[in-house]
């Protein structure tokens, strides 16, 4: 399988999810990422998503590094009487990224397809780049329900997006009991799946605005597995939680992901 079928460059997307605890921990996982992350950045695209409270730290030690930076979450309303909610608008100021629909805000928080959607439009609305989490549970994957069921998701978030918005949209495969398990997904069965929602994208949005929306596989993915998801030709990257948060284990899949793209992965590599 060719890594470069999609044309897309790869994306590796860190998820520290609620952690860590304390500022000056983010401040050095951040700076652990960092000369990887250039290292590797004529090849690989990579962005960190802290929790909000330390976004404004780390966006001060990502700037002009070229690494991005993103938030977990957003509400759709710019502002108002909203307690407890970030707007997309007041994130577009720091981050140039935004998750939406993770299955932890869909199961957790009971966030509806239709929360995921008005969350996507107002971020892609203020110029963010959104990865838009999709995945199936357990049971429906044991019943061989996982296209379904992730089509209809993503059919449903899909519903207010302009073909003119797909640049700024990535998918995220994630199969939910692939997420902080260990668990993760066989090749064969993620690479199904990233058919079934390439069709999808190019049904709702034509093929060319589709070609530019990339896909992701996340769920347990590691310095060690993390090769046999971006050689598959449909997908262009991996979100990662809990490997996002040991410095030297994302800072060795950034390498892996350039590895496989035949880019540099040493600063020497970049200014040699
Ligand atoms: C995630 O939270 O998006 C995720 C993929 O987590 P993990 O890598 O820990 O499975």
């Amino acid at each position: 399988m060719n890594a470069q079928r999609s044309g897309s460059r790869p994306l590796l997307a860190g998820n520290w999810k609620m952690n860590p605890a304390r500022a000056s921990e983010a401040a050095e996982l951040a700076r652990g990422v960092i000369g990887a992350a250039r290292a590797a950045s004529a090849t690989v695209d990579v962005a960190l998503l802290p929790p909000f409270p330390w976004l404004l730290g780390v966006a001060e030690l990502l700037h002009e590094t070229g690494v991005g930076l993103g938030a977990q979450d957003c509400f759709w309303e710019p502002a108002g009487a909203y307690t407890g909610e970030v707007s997309a608008v007041m994130l577009s100021g720091w981050c140039q990224w935004v998750l939406t629909g993770h299955s932890e805000r869909r199961q957790i928080f009971g966030e509806s397809d239709e929360w995921v959607s008005k969350k996507t439009k107002a971020a892609i609305g203020v110029g963010l780049n959104v990865i838009l989490c999709v995945g199936e549970l357990d049971d429906q994957f044991e019943a061989g329900r996982t296209d379904e069921v992730v089509s209809g998701q993503l059919q449903a978030a899909l519903e207010y997006m302009s073909p003119g918005d797909s640049g700024r949209l990535v998918i995220a495969y994630e199969p939910i009991w692939a997420i902080g398990t260990g668990k993760n997904a066989d090749p064969e069965h993620a690479y199904k799946t990233m058919r079934a929602i390439r069709r999808v994208l190019d049904e709702s949005l034509g093929d060319e605005a589709s070609s530019r929306v990339r896909i992701l596989y996340g769920g347990s993915a590691n310095s060690g597995n993390v090769g046999s998801y971006v050689e598959l030709p449909l997908c262009d990257g991996c979100l990662v939680g809990g490997a996002s948060l040991k410095a030297h284990e994302f800072a060795r899949m950034i390498e892996v992901v350039a590895e496989v793209y035949g880019g540099p992965t040493t600063e020497e590599a970049t200014t040699s």
